[in-house]
């Protein structure tokens, strides 16, 4: 069941690492980092220091840059495994693999020279990226005639930006960032924003609030805080006024990259159900001779395989788009995952009996992980209202 069905040696040798990184240093210390109060104590760069001396911080970097060369249907593939372990890591690391991409995509040789080497060579570089604001949160995803509230004001050799983000994964740990903001105030953000490479050094650039969460503890989300925040003319991404371009290029593989955060975690949360209904013995014989319980395990099992199906449909099509890709999966499979994830992990908490509830049997900690995806990368309902505007 958990093997994934594209498979070559190379993306098998991976997804051993990932497993042995899963067991040596994440498993041992996911639920004690998830109990913290703090949100930012359940932060651990240890982790990230040790996925870097795994090789699987700087994956998707290519060869020439000192990377694995990850195409996007193995790193789906890691960010999968990875959420069998912790979905948190998982995010925190697929935020770093796909930005890294997006950095080899979007930016122009001299930008990549200054900005890979500061992610590269730092056992901590994580990665981020800034599009949500209060007040612009699915209007991005959607076509809304509406523009950022951070803006950027052109000036003498760059670019004068103030406002703020929020919800951003990696927000308060990242090193580099890519960023949105409006630079054209009489334009909407899909005609009239711009999107900046930045470092954490920036002066007029601070961190706010590290916010709270119910669950995915183990990456944290924060506030940018822009003030007066200069940043040269060489750091815009691609045209000005046509930052939109850059996400546009960026959400074919975003969305199967959520997918497979969500679907990992669901992954672990049928494994579980499978031996507990294995082992737990009610009414005579053990819960899995019970039809109905069999049935839904087997509906359970099904609905993974679809989902990674289409998360591998998705990713495929993301590493070959020149010959083939539908615009509606860069929201589909992440509705898809999220949806069938949170009826797993529900059913898996019911299978347990009064133990899913308890801490115990990490049972609540899915629950509270997989709830992030009915909202992270786009609330779902938002993801459905995209899609059909691309295909209606
Ligand atoms: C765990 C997590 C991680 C995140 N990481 C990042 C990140 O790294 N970078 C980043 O930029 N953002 C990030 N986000 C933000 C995320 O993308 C937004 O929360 C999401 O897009 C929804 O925006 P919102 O919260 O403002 O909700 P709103 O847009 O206010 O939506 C509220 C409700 O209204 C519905 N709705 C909105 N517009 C319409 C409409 N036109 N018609 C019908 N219904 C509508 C929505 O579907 C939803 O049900 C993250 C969020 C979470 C929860």
């Amino acid at each position: 069941m958990s093997e994934p069905f594209v498979i070559d040696r190379q993306q098998a040798a991976v997804l051993d690492t990932v497993r042995r990184f899963n067991a040596e240093v994440v498993a041992p210390v996911a639920a004690e980092l998830d109990a913290r109060a703090d949100p930012e104590e359940s932060f651990s760069w240890e982790i990230v220091e040790k996925a870097d001396e795994f090789g699987l911080r700087t994956m998707t970097l290519s060869e020439d840059w000192g990377g694995g060369g990850a195409d996007c249907v193995t790193t789906a593939m890691i960010i999968e495994e990875l959420a069998r372990a912790d979905i948190g890591i998982s995010v925190v690391m697929a935020q770093t693999l796909k930005i890294a991409q997006i950095l080899q995509w979007a930016l122009t040789r001299e930008q990549q020279e200054k900005f890979i080497p500061i992610f590269r060579d730092d056992p901590r570089g994580v990665l981020a990226i800034g599009i949500s604001e209060p007040d612009t949160g699915s209007n991005y995803l959607i076509r809304q005639d509406v523009p950022f509230h951070t803006k950027a004001e052109k000036v003498d050799g760059g670019w004068r930006i103030n406002g703020m983000k929020r919800f951003i994964s990696n927000g308060n740990r990242a090193g580099v960032y890519l960023l949105f903001a409006q630079t054209a105030a009489d334009k909407s953000l899909f005609d009239g924003s711009t999107c900046f490479v930045i470092d954490r050094g920036l002066e007029g650039f601070t961190i706010g609030r590290v916010h709270d969460k119910m669950g995915e503890r183990l990456a944290n989300n924060a506030e940018l805080i822009f003030k007066n925040c200069f940043v040269p003319d060489g750091q815009v991404v691609g045209e000005v006024g046509n930052g939109f371009q850059v996400l546009v290029d960026f959400f074919p593989a975003s969305n199967a990259y959520a997918a497979a955060s969500v679907l990992g975690a669901a992954t672990a949360a049928y494994e579980r159900s499978l031996e507990w209904c294995r082992n737990r013995v009610q009414g005579g014989k053990p819960l899995i001779e019970h039809d109905g319980i069999r049935t839904q395990l087997a509906e359970m099992h099904m609905l993974l395989d679809v989902a990674r199906t289409y998360v591998r449909k998705a990713t495929w099509m993301a590493d070959h788009r020149e010959t083939a890709w539908d615009p509606a999966l860069s929201a589909f499979p992440k509705v898809f995952a999220s949806h069938a994830a949170w009826k797993i992990v529900t059913w898996a908490a019911e299978l347990h009996g009064g133990s899913g509830y308890m801490k115990e049997t990490g049972i609540e900690k899915l629950v509270r992980d997989v709830a992030a995806f009915l909202h992270s990368d786009g609330v779902n309902r938002t993801l459905l209202l995209k899609a059909a505007q691309m295909i209606f």
